[in-house]
């Protein structure tokens, strides 16, 4: 699974990739991160990827030249998506985060400014996606939310035993996340209550211990 992520700002994602499971399944072979510098397909002077909008109105706009380009570039895998982030996109969830996880590449464009130029989205993007009805300033973090739901569907990147993980936890095309406790047994409080651990979490009966995560889950898709 290849991500290429194409942005004004590339360092924003040194630190995030450089840790955790991120880091692991990109050492181990499991997934591949190319950051790309739109800067680096710009034909001008100073390398500007940004513009007024024709229309007027305040801000600048990124233009479709440079991401044309790098589109172009960076699509390499038959099995490919490129999504375009955008507030007024199709909604993320778990069903096209599983959709997703089917793929060989994802190519994503981060905008910035005022946005993107409207012909990235109609002539260049396979899909516009947003994260939710809220407004970043920039597509950086939505990248983010992707790759790390992507990669959390691709065997061998959660824990040892991805595989019996994923076998467990998926369901058709979403995903059953329930409560979990961990030590010790009983907190106290020092106002003096009990938070306990429900009883069944701790018989080792696995039958009762599924039936229990299951009433009490939520499937997310
Ligand atoms: N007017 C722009 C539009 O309608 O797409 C939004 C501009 S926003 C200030 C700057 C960039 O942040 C967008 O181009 C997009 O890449 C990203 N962005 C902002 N909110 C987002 C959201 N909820 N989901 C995905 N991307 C978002």
């Amino acid at each position: 699974m290849k991500f290429d992520i194409i942005t004004i700002f590339p360092e924003i994602f040194d630190s995030y990739f450089s840790e955790s499971l991120i880091k692991k399944a990109e050492d181990k072979g499991l997934i591949e991160i190319n950051i790309h510098d739109l800067r680096d397909y710009s034909i001008e002077k100073w390398g500007d990827v940004d513009g007024k909008p024709y229309g007027g109105g305040r801000g600048m706009v990124m233009k479709v030249g440079p991401i044309y380009r790098a589109v172009k570039e960076i699509k390499n895998e038959k099995k490919c998506k490129t999504v375009l982030f955008t507030p007024r996109g199709e909604k993320y969830n778990q069903k096209k985060a599983t959709e997703y996880s089917d793929l060989d590449q994802i190519i994503m464009i981060c905008g910035r400014y005022e946005g993107v130029d409207e012909r990235v989205k109609t002539q260049i993007a396979d899909q516009s996606i947003s994260i939710g009805d809220y407004v970043l300033i920039g597509g950086e973090i939505p990248a983010m939310v992707v790759v790390e739901s992507v990669s959390r569907l691709v065997p061998g990147v959660v824990g040892i035993d991805n595989e019996g993980f994923l076998e467990e936890r998926v369901i058709g095309d979403g995903m059953i996340e329930y409560p979990q406790y961990g030590r010790p047994e009983i907190f106290k409080t020092d106002e003096g209550e009990k938070w306990e651990t429900p009883e069944v979490l701790l018989s080792g009966h696995h039958k009762k211990i599924k039936e229990w995560r299951k009433e009490h889950g939520e499937i997310i898709n």
